[in-house]
């Protein structure tokens, strides 16, 4: 990486406009956001000159050197040492997002440069009739980050959001908040394994997504803004009608529940939970560590059905223990690449702090 100069992008944009004439179609050809865009989807767009004048600034700011074979990342984080919109302080939450660059192959690092070049934070906005129970929100059209009761936690998830950009009309709700607080969870929580700070039955269903599909596929579905890369995996072991009629049963759990109905198409759910299993036990066997897991996340996810969903889910978590498997960061991949559970040293109560210690 790092050798790519704008003459060698001009290459490609040739190639790709006579692609679409051939093909009668120019619905792909790729237009930048903005002129000062360094990147062009996946792929930098500025000299070997331009590229050291912004890591230079960024290290200066960063204060550490960035590793040669992330250079290309990293500058990622030279939009927000960019930013005008956000103070020294609110920069600093930023910079520690490298790693989640540097992990995600499938990210759209154009829209992500653009975004973080152009993201503010807001403290004072009121919230609309739907955010009553948020603590934050991001307006993907404004591409502002609304702060309602600030905390790290808040600003990171927010973050995230801003980051993907991706926008509810192309995923269901559930996907988009469990996979953004599984991130967040994952990259930056001391406890990462125990989803009770928000959205804990959206993560459990993308956790189930993950087991069935592997990780690196949902990773792909939630940067692409896009279910396909999921339909796909499921229709290589069924039909694509079967698939997409299960993931939107997966969806309806989460729509009917929010709107505080009680669920009652039982058997609809269990088929669904059933076929999402069964091509799993077709992949990986039954009674191994992918099963296991899809049964314990399966077990949190079923609470869901239930009116005292957290109180069922906390027992869960506070009698088996917890299930531990890193799905997305590779430092914590390092110790927990599979599943396994630990007991649970923790009480939980709905106050603030969620969780706390029983010992050390
Ligand atoms: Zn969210």
């Amino acid at each position: 990486m790092g050798k790519t100069a704008r003459n060698f992008v001009v290459a490609t944009t040739i190639a790709a406009v006579v692609y679409a004439g051939a093909t009668g179609t120019f619905g792909d050809i790729h237009i930048l956001h903005d002129p000062d865009n360094i990147y062009n989807d996946r792929t930098l767009t500025i000299t070997e000159e331009e590229k050291e004048a912004l890591m230079n600034s960024l290290e200066s700011e960063l204060g550490y050197d960035v590793a040669a074979e992330k250079e290309d990342d990293y500058l990622l984080l030279s939009a927000i040492v960019e930013n005008n919109n956000l103070s020294e302080d609110e920069k600093a939450y930023f910079y520690d997002f490298g790693e989640m660059f540097y992990e995600n192959p499938y990210l759209d690092r154009e829209k992500a440069y653009h975004n973080l070049k152009n993201v503010s934070i807001n403290y004072n906005a009121t919230r609309d009739y739907n955010e009553w129970y948020v603590s934050g929100s991001y307006d993907y059209k404004n591409n502002e980050i609304k702060i309602f009761d600030d905390s790290e936690a808040v600003r990171g998830h927010e973050i995230i959001h801003c980051i993907f950009n991706v926008r509810p009309e192309h995923l269901d709700n559930y996907f988009i908040e469990g996979m953004t607080e599984l991130l967040y969870n994952e990259y930056f929580e001391d406890i990462p394994f125990v989803e009770v700070n928000s959205y804990p039955f959206e993560i459990s269903a993308v956790k189930m997504l993950c087991d069935v599909c592997g990780s690196d596929v949902v990773l792909k579905a939630y940067s692409e803004s896009s279910m396909k890369p999921i339909i796909d995996e499921l229709a290589n072991y069924s039909s694509r009608e079967d698939a997409k009629h299960n993931l939107d049963l997966l969806n309806d759990v989460f729509v009917v529940r929010s709107d505080n109905q009680v669920v009652t198409h039982y058997t609809d759910y269990d088929d669904m939970l059933d076929y999402l299993e069964k091509i799993l036990i077709n992949k990986y066997g039954e009674g191994g560590f992918e099963h296991n897991s899809f049964k314990y996340n399966k077990s949190l996810f079923m609470n869901l059905f239930y009116d005292n969903s957290l109180d069922r889910y906390l027992d869960i978590i506070e009698n088996t223990g917890i299930g531990t498997k890193a799905y997305f960061s590779n430092k914590l991949k390092e110790d927990y690449n599979y599943f396994h559970i630990e007991p649970c040293d923790y009480t939980f109560s709905y106050e603030n702090p969620v969780f706390q210690k029983v010992q050390n």
